[in-house]
């Protein structure tokens, strides 16, 4: 699933420039000129990352930054600043209001999509293309192909994002609610116990290679990716 990003910025020329690279790149983009046409796009689903402008009409990407980041629902989104100023000072400021990167116009659109990538990488591990591999089990999110200890390995979407979810962060307890909110988005209403039913699917489409014995069922709290 490509990653939506979005991007508030009153400049037309950057806003489109930028949204143009993203989508080139794989990306889906979201135009906002404001924050309030921004704070719209968030209500009604969450983007992958936000691409925020300083110096905007009206409230300032710095504002909207902190706002971000005080909500519950919306402070885990990577922010990356976008701003011409270079001063010391005011990274330290974008940085302090809670965005996780910084990036000084003039920018090339290259860097800006490497900037993007590495967010990802490091906020959402599972929203990025990169290969994971973990004791004999390989996912190969652009081929779409998962293999085990060298077998192929076929199973439904659903039960591929939430492998992929579950192997990029290895070793971790979630609970049912935690990956409803991290594969299903936090707008929609699915029942609890579905996560059960695509666990279930999903150890028997590894159980012909074995590496089912890699999910993790901790009793009453959710489940997990054994690493080791
Ligand atoms: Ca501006």
């Amino acid at each position: 699933m490509p990653s939506s990003v979005l991007i508030v910025e009153d400049e037309a020329a950057i806003l489109e420039l930028i949204a143009i690279n993203l989508e080139y790149a794989g990306y889906v983009p979201l135009r906002a000129r404001s924050v309030e046409e921004a704070q719209g796009l968030v209500k009604g689903a969450l983007p992958d990352v936000v691409l925020l402008d300083w110096m905007l009409p009206g409230e300032s990407g710095l504002a909207f930054a902190r706002r971000l980041r005080a909500d519950q629902r919306t402070k885990s989104i990577p922010i990356i600043m976008l701003t011409a100023r270079a001063e010391e000072r005011d990274k330290i400021a974008g940085l302090e209001s809670g965005a996780d990167d910084y990036v000084t116009k003039p920018f090339s659109p290259k860097e800006l999509v490497a900037r993007i990538k590495a967010v990802l990488r490091r906020r959402a591990p599972e929203l990025t293309d990169d290969t994971v591999e973990i004791d004999g089990l390989r996912l190969d999110p652009v081929a779409h192909r998962i293999t085990g200890n060298g077998r192929e390995i076929e199973m439904g979407p659903t039960e591929f994002r939430l492998l992929h979810f579950l192997m990029t962060h290895p070793d971790r307890i979630y609970s049912r609610t935690q990956l409803l909110d991290a594969l299903w988005g936090d707008h929609v209403f699915v029942d609890e116990r579905t996560v059960d039913v695509h666990i279930r699917r999903l150890r028997q489409a590894l159980s012909g290679s074995g590496c089912d014995r890699l999910i993790a069922t901790v009793r009453g709290s959710g489940y997990g990716l054994r690493a080791r």
